[in-house]
């Protein structure tokens, strides 16, 4: 079990860090699931389904979608199989409220988690954002994403560093370096090996 312990990974960082690509690469590494909550709210959206018609109202001024409709698409995704070897968060948590969430409902103790948290000043978010240009990459919404990010998540850093899950990591260089600083950090997980 302490295996699947080590695999359960929360990327932190602000809107443009590289979370999701980073998200997406270790999972392809790990072999662990990738779990985006944007990413399952633009599915939704594009469905047309109800939920996703009022999340895409949301997103698209950069705010966050309420905490009871994202905990419901967590929990759901959190308690299919190829969880429990691990996973990998990404966008989620985003609020105090999200993360004790995560504890008090998913059963998920922060104190066993690896929360990699993305360091990347903001000058470098917006230009990274503008080169990406998906729809909620303009600048007046980025930066609103920008100002929920200050006001909401970054209050997780101080949440898991007090718990001991915190991991600092420089978010500035080429994808594979960071990359390969993420690794260094997670040495002894590997989901395919339990
Ligand atoms: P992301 O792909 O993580 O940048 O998320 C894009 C947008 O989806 C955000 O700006 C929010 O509107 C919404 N969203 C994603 N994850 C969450 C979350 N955990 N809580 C609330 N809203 C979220």
């Amino acid at each position: 079990m302490s295996l699947a312990h080590a695999c359960r990974i929360v990327l932190l960082g602000p809107p443009g860090a590289g979370k999701g690509t980073q998200a997406q690469k270790l999972a392809r590494r790990l072999g662990i699931p990738h779990i985006s909550t944007g990413a399952i709210l633009r599915a939704e959206a594009a469905r047309g389904t109800d939920l996703g018609r009022r999340a895409a109202a949301l997103m698209e001024r950069g705010e966050l979608v309420p905490d009871d409709v994202v905990l419901e698409i967590v929990q759901a995704r959190l308690e299919q199989d190829d969880c429990r070897r691990g996973f990998i968060l990404d966008g989620f948590p985003r609020s105090l409220a999200q993360a004790e969430a995560l504890e008090r409902e998913c059963g998920v103790a922060s104190a066993g988690l690896r929360v990699l948290s993305l360091d990347v000043p903001s000058e470098e978010l917006v230009k990274r954002m503008v080169l990406r240009g998906r729809k909620d990459d303009r600048e007046d919404v980025i930066r609103a994403r920008l100002e929920v990010y200050r006001q909401q998540t970054e209050p997780l850093i101080a949440f898991y560093r007090e718990r001991g899950a915190l991991v600092p990591i420089d978010g500035i260089g080429s994808t594979e370096e960071v990359f390969e600083r993420l690794m260094v950090q997670l040495g002894s997980c590997d989901g395919r090996a339990s």
